[in-house]
């Protein structure tokens, strides 16, 4: 689950989906016909993943679960039968074997794959919402895919005024890096003012 954020698996493929209801190619439909493709792919999971909790149930569920009581036990959790049954489906065990790709890959998964919704709301209650799309907007303006580059870009042109705890704690991190690479102590070493005021809370 850490490699998705798709809601579930085991549906018949996209493009098999639009041929049996409009008779096209997927990159043929318009965007309402692939809104309802994909409303109809999630009706068609045979799994379904739970991000929030770490689990994947079988579309079938049938909401009851084995608990064994007994003194060595351990409290061990038995799934009911249609979940179990994910194991065993192939399309599931594929899944489970592809490797999860490097965090520089991950960039290019496909668009229609992404969790966008999810990310936003996140984002929004994390208080990072503005400046994750700052650099997002600032890396597809610039086709620029470094984003450490463009984070200095911004920061040096003035762009991440408003965020000084953001760029205090990164000058105190750089600045305590180089001084251990120096071989010097922490000792004496002064903190930027936003690092110093949340210090003193
Ligand atoms: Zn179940």
């Amino acid at each position: 689950l850490h490699r998705t954020g798709v809601g579930g698996g085991g549906a018949p493929h996209r493009s098999k989906l639009a041929l049996a209801r409009y008779a096209r190619k997927w990159k043929q439909l318009n965007t309402i016909q692939r809104k309802r493709i994909k409303k109809e792919e999630i009706t068609r999971y045979t799994w379904i993943n739970h991000h929030d909790v770490l689990a994947v149930y079988s579309a079938d569920c049938a909401k009851r679960v084995l608990v064994y009581d007994g003194p060595s036990s351990n409290g061990i959790v038995q799934p009911c039968d249609p979940c179990a049954e994910v194991l065993n489906d192939k399309r599931f065990q594929n899944a489970l074997r592809r490797k999860m790709p490097s965090e520089a890959h991950m960039r290019f998964s496909p668009s229609q794959y992404r969790p966008e919704l999810l990310g936003a709301v996140w984002s929004m209650q994390t208080g990072v919402r503005q400046l994750v799309e700052m650099v997002r907007s600032h890396i597809l303006y610039h086709k620029n895919n470094d984003i450490y580059l463009e984070f200095s870009r911004m920061a040096i042109s003035g762009n991440l005024k408003g965020h000084e705890a953001l760029l205090g704690l990164i000058e105190y991190e750089v600045r305590r890096f180089q001084r251990l690479s120096a071989g010097k102590s922490l000792c004496n070493m002064e903190y930027p003012h936003p690092i110093n005021e949340v210090m003193n809370i």
